[in-house]
């Protein structure tokens, strides 16, 4: 796949109008709680624009918040652009500005662990209730939307197991049963400009802008770009929450815009290239990266998304024993264990297949080998798969394994 060209040259024009350059190629940093007025007449005119652009206080934002704010609709395609301190911020935010009490949220099994966890947990006390849908539902969502569904959120590619939604017919059948739902989506893979949320119908698309705006694993941020049928609520609800991002972290995120495109052609070019080998490899039952046939809905990422990124797991076809996990994991001299991702270094987790299980309420698990998800980042890809390639070497061949140890008998 090839990266889309009107994204790429948008990524380097985007909010980088005079107003905030003021001369540099920048924005500035405008660092700043109060905003000084310089008549009774200039203040109440801020006030009157506090939404528009106007500095009035730090928490609506300063110049350097209203760059980042201005490129990311311009990416996403919004009316507006809501800053958080990190992704599960944005997330939680973004939801709890449109329920209430005795509301009812429909979110997908294969979203990011915390979104359940926060669903559970916080809008259960809140009487909001929450339900699941399979990831792969497509029209069928109509069955699981109540008459009191307020939120329907989605996230393409599942966590972990990486498989893709229909989204246009999800969109479709939720909209045709009620139009006022308000749908959203965890787009932090897609980092916004692989996959145009909104131009499905879609009304809030987020990210975890800590993964591949920032892009190198140094500043936490959270973006929630909304149409104009939602701006306004997730905007003020939002601002009451007390949310916003300080300006270093937005200046350092619009940074990041700047070589998002060929960071990401380059995730991509070596994330396929790796994902193609491990396919092949004798110790490995399934890759799940979505521009392969193996991942689960590979037919709607092909129809629906730009283009992937660099993050997808793989199934080994055995399931490994802790120390064998430890082995394994202890010794690449590539790839970290981090929980992040999006930076420009690689990393690598595992996840065993009943801890999958206990994130996936509805289908559970249909695999009982060992889970590897890995983010592949920027070094040379030949050295990747090298270090991968004995990492998998090193895979029953612990000193310690009992069979090993009989072998030798
Ligand atoms: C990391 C992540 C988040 C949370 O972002 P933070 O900045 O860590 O709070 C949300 N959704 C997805 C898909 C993520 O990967």
């Amino acid at each position: 796949m090839t990266f889309p060209k009107i994204v790429q040259t948008k990524l380097i024009s985007a909010g980088r109008k005079k107003r905030y350059t003021q001369g540099s190629v920048n924005s500035v940093i405008q660092r700043a709680s109060s905003l000084v007025f310089d008549s009774v007449k200039a203040k109440k005119e801020a006030a009157k624009n506090r939404t528009e652009g106007a500095l009035y206080y730090g928490r609506r934002g300063t110049l350097t918040h209203f760059s980042l704010q201005d490129a990311m609709c311009e990416l996403e395609g919004g009316v507006g652009c809501y800053l958080y301190p990190c992704g599960a911020a944005a997330v939680t935010n973004a939801i709890l500005a449109f329920v209430k009490s005795g509301d009812h949220v429909l979110l997908s099994e294969g979203a990011y662990e915390p979104t359940h966890a926060f669903c559970d947990c916080m809008l259960k006390d809140l009487d909001i209730k929450t339900s699941y849908f399979p990831v792969l539902i497509g029209r069928n969502i109509t069955k699981y939307i109540k008459p009191n569904t307020k939120v329907l959120f989605l996230e393409a590619p599942s966590s972990i197991t990486m498989e893709v939604h229909d989204i246009p017919s999800i969109v479709k059948a939720a909209r045709k049963i009620n139009p006022q739902i308000v749908i959203m989506i965890d787009n932090t893979w897609s980092a916004g400009v692989l996959f145009k949320a909104l131009e499905y119908d879609i009304d809030i698309s987020i990210q975890a802008g800590t993964k591949y705006l920032v892009g190198h694993s140094d500043a936490m941020i959270g973006t929630a770009v909304a149409n104009q049928r939602c701006w306004e609520q997730l905007r003020e609800r939002s601002y009451l929450m007390g949310q916003m991002c300080d300006a270093d972290t937005a200046y350092i995120t619009a940074r990041g815009l700047r070589t998002l495109a060929v960071r990401l052609m380059q995730h991509q070019k070596s994330s396929l290239k790796i994902a193609k080998w491990l396919a092949k490899h004798p110790k490995i039952d399934t890759v799940n990266h979505p521009a392969l046939s193996s991942c689960k809905g590979y037919q709607f990422f092909r129809r629906d998304f730009l283009g992937h990124s660099g993050l997808f797991s793989f199934i080994l076809t055995v399931r490994l024993s802790n120390s064998e996990l430890a082995n394994f994991l202890d010794q690449f001299k590539l790839f970290s264990m981090a929980y992040s991702w999006g930076g420009f270094e690689s990393l690598i987790l595992a996840h065993q297949p009943e801890e999958i299980a206990q994130i996936r309420p509805i289908s559970g698990v249909n695999f009982t080998g060992t889970l590897i998800r890995v983010h592949i980042g920027l070094e040379d890809v030949d050295d990747l798969i090298a270090d991968l390639a004995a990492g998998l070497d090193r895979i029953g061949l612990n000193k310690n394994a009992p069979e090993i140890l009989q072998s030798l008998v």
